[in-house]
């Protein structure tokens, strides 16, 4: 709940590699300017923390969910998938602990009104969590607003989770959360999970889908937003080999960064310190990636014993014990959560990828986005657009490839422009027809990280680019 710096527990020392791109405002403009992300309601002024996702954005946002499902559920064949719903029983966030403790220190200005989290302050990022309890901790520390200097209150915890009224009547009785997590769906159907899909220990369920919760500072674009959607894995295990699987879901949740393209050196893992551990955890591991504002949180990884399984059982009566047939034992399975921002991850390949080059004493912006996850595969366009053939040949083309990726035709702009246009959005190939191509039935194709260009027979193009973005099909 919190992401509280603690330099003395991150294992090992990293170096500061420095962020990829040093402006924030260049991820967020670029977004804006070519259509990922796009502020929500903006025509009504906004709505703070929630954004929204444009044309280029959903692909990309599509390709990121994608991808994780592959890696954790249709290659793996001990995960199974799940799509719980948002709303459910508000006896679940009660026995969560969600009720009690979902919180985050809240410290107001007595002049201005403004509220602060209190370890987002200057001068308070590397309290610890008992000290971030402290009534005294405001005065000690001389903390005073950062907007006008004002006197802050001492800090009570504000409870992040969204509430809203189920049904006709707006009573107390009626009340339901927003899910501050996707988490819990997938505790509450374990035994319907295990029994259909007849899972034995160790297996996961994995979920993607929307969480809100109602941040005191939310900031960053996308990076803490009130409004978004995690990736959840819950792995059940047996007890005794908690230990292990965690040991060994660290580097694999590492490692899928990498292979999409995140460079190492901008991750690291943070260990969370003994007092700032959630209420259920056992041991948890952040994997941090160097955003331009810090090193932060990109998901965690925790061991979180008995306490899902162990408590919903007891508040329901329901047997949630794994019988296990090998050894004759009865017991509940410990869990190990990986649980990763689907909005974060996003925003953290964008950044990524992002480059700026010389090119020809020009300035070329590159997105050197994974194929996997490049909003569009290739854009087919016309050198003459004034060619009728040229550019029917173009729409032939397309039409070819659109039934095994996202690709586009663009001719409004030189094709100079056009490339540029492609690069900024991360497209790995744009397919050229030229005068020539009516003739030798070929056209260019040119690779967007390279510049290269060769020439490829209009039959051929199809099987080149599957090729090359790793597509396979017949
Ligand atoms: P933080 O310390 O940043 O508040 P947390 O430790 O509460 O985060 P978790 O509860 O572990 O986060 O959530 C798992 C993942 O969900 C995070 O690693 C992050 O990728 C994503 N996430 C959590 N809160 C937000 C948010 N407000 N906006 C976007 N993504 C979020």
């Amino acid at each position: 709940m919190t992401d509280t710096p603690d330099p003395t527990s991150q294992t090992p020392p990293a170096p500061d590699p420095g962020p990829a791109v040093a402006a924030l405002e260049t991820i967020v403009s670029l977004s804006k300017r070519r259509g990922f992300i796009f502020p929500s309601s903006e025509i009504y002024g906004g709505i703070n923390a929630v954004w929204d996702y444009g044309p280029l954005g959903v692909e990309l946002k599509n390709n990121v969910k994608r991808a994780w499902w592959r890696a954790m559920v249709q290659e793996r064949d001990d995960i199974v998938g799940l799509d719980a719903g948002i709303l459910m029983a508000p006896q679940v966030w009660v026995t969560s602990g969600h009720v009690a403790s979902f919180s985050d220190p809240l410290v107001e200005c007595e002049s201005c009104h403004r509220r602060f989290r209190l370890d987002e302050l200057p001068g308070a990022e590397s309290l610890t969590q008992t000290e971030l309890r402290d009534p005294g901790i405001v005065d000690r520390l001389g903390l005073r607003c950062p907007v006008d200097e004002g006197k802050l209150s001492a800090p009570r915890r504000f409870n992040l989770m969204f509430r809203t009224h189920m049904g006709p009547v707006e009573e107390e009785a009626a009340l339901v959360y927003l899910r501050p997590e996707t988490a819990q769906g997938i505790y509450v159907n374990f035994r319907n999970v295990r029994e259909s899909s007849r899972k034995k220990l160790p297996f996961g369920i994995a979920q993607i889908g929307k969480a809100f919760r109602n941040e005191i500072s939310p900031g960053n674009f996308v990076f803490r937003m009130r409004e978004f959607e995690q990736m959840e894995m819950q792995y059940f295990v047996k007890p005794e080999t908690a230990s292990a699987h965690f040991e060994a879901w660290m580097p694999r949740r590492r490692a899928w960064y990498e292979q999409y393209g995140v460079n190492p050196a901008r991750l690291r893992f943070r260990e969370h310190a003994p007092d700032e551990l959630a209420h259920y955890a056992k041991k948890a591991v952040d994997v941090e990636y160097r955003f331009p504002f810090g090193w932060k949180e990109l998901e965690g990884i925790h061991n979180r014993g008995d306490w899902d399984l162990g408590r919903h059982q007891q508040a329901t009566g329901e047997n949630l014990e794994y019988f296990d047939q090998a050894t004759g034992e009865h017991y509940v399975p410990w869990i190990v959560e990986t649980s990763a921002g689907a909005d974060r991850a996003a925003f953290t390949f964008l950044i990524d990828a992002y480059r700026e080059e010389e090119v020809r004493g020009e300035t070329r912006v590159v997105l050197s986005l994974h194929p996997d996850l490049a909003p569009y595969k290739v854009a087919v366009l016309p050198l003459l657009k004034k060619r009728p053939e040229i550019v029917e040949l173009c729409h032939r083309i397309r039409d070819d490839l659109k039934r095994d990726m996202m690709a586009v035709y663009d001719d409004t702009a030189s094709i100079g422009k056009l490339y540029r246009r492609q690069d900024e959005i991360g497209t790995p190939y744009c397919v050229t027809v030229d005068v020539d191509s009516l003739e030798d039935h070929a056209v260019t194709v040119r690779d967007r990280d390279s510049m290269e260009q060769v020439r490829v027979s209009v039959d051929q193009v199809r099987r080149y680019l599957l090729e090359r973005l790793g597509i396979t099909r017949d």
